[in-house]
């Protein structure tokens, strides 16, 4: 466990409700490891600590996420900046994407994005996803698309990102990945879960060359206005708990 100059551990010095934060935040970075959505290294997960302050919590830059422990996060501000003394470096340029959601969605106490392969894929394609599964039902109810830019290292194009996002949970960052934002790190990743599977199948279905079959618009259109309701909001919740004693049996240390 990460100790201080005083020799105090992280859990010791922090609230049960920011500990906890950092345990689903951890166990999020574990998650992505184990499914293949870390790009390495080079993405990112951040949770809002809870409380008035707007001080978030993000991978300490370099280690691997399925290293990552509730200790090892890095607690930053909105500028990014650590706020409290931490050996570990994090990634500035990483958190211009989330500080701005995180600055801009109360709601949005978690917020995941990847670098899958899939996700890109379709990122790349003109007409983005496509109701082709029902996993895809469920992004569309809730989908926004944001052009590409360049690396997102600047402010800049913080408004255009917030604008694109509007009230929407799931985003596709045209040739970069997939974004989800939830009230909880269990909302966000199965949110994740579904867009990416949904992109899994496209991709995969797009390699037959065939003819595809789109799902019917008054089939779509009902199963939109479903789609929340067959999930209780898209019931992260459910699935969290499996995940975790997942998680305890192949990746333990994450609540550390
Ligand atoms: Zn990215
Ligand atoms: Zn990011």
């Amino acid at each position: 466990m990460t100790k201080d100059k005083a020799g105090s551990s992280v859990r010791e010095r922090v609230s049960p409700a920011e500990w906890q934060a950092r345990v689903d935040l951890a166990a999020a970075y574990r998650l992505f490891a184990r499914f293949g959505w870390d790009d390495i290294i080079f993405t990112h997960i951040s949770a809002r600590v809870p409380g008035p302050e707007h001080h978030f919590l993000i991978n300490p830059y370099g280690w691997l996420f399925e290293e990552i422990t509730a200790s090892s996060l890095v607690k930053v501000g909105l500028d990014g900046q650590k706020v409290t003394d931490s050996p570990e470096d994090i990634n500035p340029a990483g958190f211009v994407i989330h500080s701005a959601i995180h600055a801009s969605r109360a709601d949005a106490l978690c917020v995941m994005h990847a670098h899958s392969i899939n996700g890109i894929a379709v990122s790349a394609q003109k007409d983005g996803l496509l109701p082709v599964s029902q996993q895809s039902l469920f992004a569309l109810s809730s989908l926004a698309y944001h052009d590409y830019e360049g690396v997102a290292l600047r402010d800049e194009e913080k408004p255009r990102l917030v604008r694109d996002l509007g009230d929407k949970v799931f985003l596709i960052l045209r040739n970069h990945g997939l974004l989800t934002v939830g009230p909880s790190a269990a909302d966000a990743f199965l949110a994740m879960y579904l867009l990416e599977a949904a992109c899994a199948i496209q991709v995969r279905a797009l390699t037959t060359h065939g003819e595809l079959v789109l799902i019917p618009k008054p089939i779509l259109d009902g199963a939109l206005q479903q789609a929340k309701q067959v999930t209780r909001g898209l019931g992260g919740a459910l699935a969290w708990p499996g995940l975790l004693r997942m998680l305890d049996r192949r990746y333990p240390g994450y609540d550390q």
